[in-house]
């Protein structure tokens, strides 16, 4: 059993680790400034003996004693990423040297929520880790993806000078229950439209395409990459499996049985047109792939946001 520390633990991702490293009997500390996430999220853990919530911004140095720490404390959407550009650097870039510090002062093993924005608008596909990516140092998502190359560049070389045990997982779109309903990713915007009857906004003519990867199989392979031993990535961790937005739109106004329209407005600048990892290493050295096929994930998604809606 180990001592864990959760940045980010009452968001989308990090609740659902908790929740799977709480059941799996792990002494984990959930690790929040609440600014994406939220207690509602990890509220059916508050009564586990092996769980604790710490509010704090990652920004601001700490100590605790733990011997895994998983860097998660980001916001993810765009919309909510770029409501504060600056900070949304902060988090990334002072989060990660905060956390690193900490992983070496305690001797911690620590992975980082890296993301498939360190490849930009790729232009080699799908994408592989090899990579290096094509990204805009200077538009409106280059707080997201230059803070998460500068976390990564932090992680190598905090392991190159000071030897500490790193793991660095590139994740690709992830969706699935307690995505946040109001931050505006792909996923959540078109199935809470469709229950809704409201028009699905697709930005652009939806030829740009994702790969959705559902929560469940993106927490298994975060597990996997943290009890490996001797591997630090990075390595991509996605589903395949690729989609127009389009495409993604159709499935879920039929997977609702709703009768929204499909309407297109105004692309965001530097929208990446097309994303898919490939997911080789993953395979090979974690022996890890995604089992949730889009239709399913979907799915179970739709009944948590009915769940969600009906409460609201
Ligand atoms: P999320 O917004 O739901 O979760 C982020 C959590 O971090 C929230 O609970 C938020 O309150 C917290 N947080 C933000 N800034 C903080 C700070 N300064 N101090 C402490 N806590 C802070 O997003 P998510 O989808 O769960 O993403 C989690 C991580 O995974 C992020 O690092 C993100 O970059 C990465 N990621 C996610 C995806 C995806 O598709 N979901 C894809 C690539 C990478
Ligand atoms: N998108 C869309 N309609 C929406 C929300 C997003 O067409 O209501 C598009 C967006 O422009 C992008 C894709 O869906 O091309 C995925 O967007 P998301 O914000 O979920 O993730 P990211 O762009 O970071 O991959």
């Amino acid at each position: 059993m180990h001592r864990i520390l959760v940045t980010g633990g009452a968001g989308f991702l990090g609740s659902h680790l908790c929740e799977r490293l709480v059941y799996d009997g792990h002494d984990v500390i959930c690790l929040d400034n609440y600014f994406t996430g939220c207690k509602k999220n990890i509220e059916h853990l508050m009564d586990s003996h092996n769980f604790e919530l710490l509010r704090h911004d990652i920004t601001i140095p700490i100590f605790v004693e733990v011997d895994r720490i998983y860097n998660f404390a980001c916001p993810a959407s765009p919309v909510h990423y770029q409501f504060n550009a600056v900070k949304t650097i902060k988090t990334s870039v002072m989060g990660a040297i905060n956390c690193l510090g900490l992983a070496k002062r305690v001797k911690a093993r620590i992975l980082q929520a890296s993301t498939s924005e360190i490849y930009g608008d790729p232009t080699i596909h799908p994408q592989k880790e090899s990579y290096w990516g094509n990204v805009n140092p200077i538009g409106v998502r280059s707080c997201y993806d230059e803070g998460k190359r500068v976390a990564e560049t932090l992680f190598f070389d905090y392991h190159r000078m000071n030897d500490v045990d790193i793991r660095v997982m590139r994740i690709f779109n992830t969706y699935g229950p307690r995505m946040n309903p109001h931050d505006g990713r792909v996923v959540s915007n078109f199935i809470v439209q469709a229950l809704k009857g409201k028009n699905i906004t697709i930005y652009g003519d939806g030829s740009q395409t994702r790969s959705f990867c559902y929560v469940d199989d993106l927490i298994d392979a975060a597990i996997s990459l943290m009890n490996k031993d001797s591997f630090t990535g990075p390595v991509n961790i996605g589903n395949p499996r690729e989609s127009t937005i389009r495409e993604l739109a159709e499935i879920i106004i039929e997977l609702t049985g709703s009768g929204s329209k499909i309407i297109c407005s105004k692309l965001p600048s530097d929208d990446p047109k097309q994303r898919q990892p490939d997911i080789s290493l993953a395979r090979s050295a974690l022996q890890w792939k995604p089992h949730t096929v889009l239709e399913d994930g979907l799915q179970k998604t739709i009944e948590y946001f009915k769940r969600y809606l009906q409460r609201e």
